[in-house]
């Protein structure tokens, strides 16, 4: 069996869902929650057909998650937003605002403010996640020491509002899941510690996954923690071959154009 296909996504989820998991979308994240539970968090990055695809298998499945739409092309569909908001799930902006406006904080916050308000005008919007920017110096999130988005009726953004001394980071970043290496930005630390974004290793320590199937083995054993952030690239999931290998081929020049842009910037 292929790995990164949604074949293959479909038997995590249903396996977690087996072991007990309650799937919840980002926004109800910051309220109480008793038990196993799943905050299910998508990047909608590119290739937003992919989006849709996984957004209806999951609402097949009976799961809700987060689908975080930045504002351009490839990203940006009023016709998918409105489809993946009817299928019940909780949509946001995915904002890369101070990237966009080369560090000018001032139009960072104007630009933030008309995007945000461009797709409240399609479906309510709740929290914001940043896109990581790899090719910008600017780190997006430094918007936040600026300002603050709850003046702008946002309750969360899970890079600064969730304590990862407390819930297992998973993430698909570089499709594998010990991207970390290969990472600039999609990297965590405990709520609170933003000024350290970017830079410190995750809090919770836990076993290393590099494959779904790594991930699917502990869910079996019953060693995954009881909380877990599960964010998923739909564009880098694929059932048809061709998109797939280009995708994993990639994938792979992207990790070491990466792997060299961090090295030199843990130098400097
Ligand atoms: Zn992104």
């Amino acid at each position: 069996m292929r790995d990164f296909t949604f074949d293959t996504l479909n038997r995590l989820f249903s396996s977690l869902k087996n072991s007990g998991y309650n799937f919840i979308p980002v926004a109800e994240a910051f309220r109480d929650h008793e038990g196993k539970c799943l905050i299910l968090r998508h990047d909608v990055d590119a290739r937003n057909k992919n989006s849709l695809q996984c957004a209806d298998m999951e609402n097949r499945l009976g799961i809700r998650g987060t689908y975080y739409f930045r504002s351009v092309r490839g990203s940006y569909d009023e016709g998918i937003i409105r489809e993946i908001s009817h299928l019940g799930h909780e949509i946001g902006y995915h904002y890369e605002d101070l990237a966009a406006a080369r560090g000018d904080y001032n139009q960072a916050i104007r630009l933030f403010e008309q995007n945000l308000a461009k797709l409240r005008r399609l479906v309510p919007i709740e929290t914001i996640c940043m896109h990581g920017s790899p090719l910008s110096k600017y780190d997006n999130r430094k918007l936040w020491v600026k300002y603050d988005y709850r003046d702008f009726g946002i309750s969360g953004e899970p890079y600064l509002d969730i304590d990862f001394r407390e819930v297992l980071y998973l993430t698909d970043t570089g499709r594998r899941w010990d991207g970390e290496r290969y990472s600039i930005r999609d990297r965590v630390t405990p709520a609170g510690n933003e000024s350290d974004a970017g830079k410190a290793e995750p809090a919770m320590r836990h076993p290393v996954f590099r494959s779904t199937f790594d991930i699917l083995d502990a869910v079996t054993a019953g060693v995954v923690p009881s909380r877990i952030l599960l964010t998923l690239h739909p564009q880098r999931w694929d059932d048809k071959l061709l998109p797939w290998l280009r995708e994993l081929i990639w994938q792979n020049i992207k990790n070491t154009g990466k792997g060299l842009i961090t090295r030199s910037a843990i130098r400097r």
